[in-house]
């Protein structure tokens, strides 16, 4: 990801589904990526105003005037910023010139709200954006979920006997543990429990938050499925297809590394990509030009 961000140039989407952390997701890239060699801009809406970051100057419109990006965009530009921030790409208009400025090498970030990488694309192409235009223009797609840590004080270590979970997650065959959200065995009628609940956690089993991410960098092959002039069902289907046939296991890479260290467990990986499937929003129909 810190190589994504000091690209030299290119589109790069930063994606979350709603209340998925993407304000905390662009402060981290931003607090990651090189600001200090060299020229960053940010462009706001001043009715949604940012936490500040370091070394970015920020140009605002006021979108209750009716103004849009573009009434500060080209001004922006002609100060040759070589990365430019605008969270909020409201309007064709700003799409277009912003894709086309990649072309001066420019890093040009922004955000969509998504819950995945290819409905990013699916997402921006949505709103209308020249599909050709886009291609050429965009690098990568970086988007993040959060799963819910487990407690420390009261999270429990069990065996796996799954023979093919134990391979999948890289368990170790000898001893395949991991931990799992503690487990209150409900006693037998008459008997006495000595189940004492966790402090810590209000026995909930998890505390803290923790991201997992999917990136996706576009090669030439994914360029061509986003130019090419098909329907937006048709695009999202392939794209998703060439992801699966490279392998691409998405959140899961985080995932399985997270179940597997302990950090979380597998029942709440898949509570979050289960939950986030059936919010991702359907495309609406390319509105006719
Ligand atoms: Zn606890």
């Amino acid at each position: 990801m810190r190589r994504l961000i000091n690209a030299d140039k290119g589109l790069v989407l930063l994606a979350t589904a709603p209340h998925q952390g993407l304000k905390t997701l662009t402060t981290v890239m931003f607090n990651t990526a090189d600001r200090f060699t060299r020229d960053f801009s940010g462009v706001e809406d001043v009715q949604k105003p940012y936490e500040v970051i370091e070394n970015i100057t920020t140009t605002k419109y006021d979108s209750a005037k009716g103004e849009t990006p573009m009434k500060v965009l080209p001004d922006v530009f002609f100060k040759e910023p070589k990365v430019l921030l605008i969270r909020d790409m409201v309007d064709l208009e700003s799409w277009k010139l912003c894709c086309e400025e990649v072309n001066n090498d420019r890093l040009i970030i922004t955000t969509v709200r998504s819950a995945d990488a290819v409905s990013a694309i699916i997402n921006v192409l949505s709103q209308g954006v020249d599909a050709t235009l886009f291609a050429n223009a965009i690098t990568s797609v970086i988007t993040q979920r959060l799963v819910r840590r487990l407690c420390e004080d009261c999270k429990e270590e069990v065996e796996v006997t799954n023979p093919q979970i134990i391979q999948a997650f890289k368990l170790d065959p000898k001893h395949p543990k991991w931990f799992v959200k503690h487990i209150h065995e409900p006693v037998a009628e008459g008997e006495r429990d000595y189940y004492v609940p966790c402090t810590d956690c209000r026995d909930i089993g998890y505390k803290g938050r923790v991201a997992v991410f999917d990136v996706l960098e576009i090669n030439d092959e994914i360029r061509q499925i986003i130019a090419a002039d098909v329907d937006l069902a048709s695009k999202e289907a392939a794209l998703r297809k060439k992801a699966a046939e490279s392998g691409q296991e998405g959140y899961w890479v985080d995932g399985k590394r997270l179940v597997r260290e302990g950090v979380t467990d597998y029942d709440e990986m898949r509570r979050v990509m289960a939950e986030n499937q059936t919010r991702r929003p359907t495309p609406q129909k390319r509105p006719a030009s």
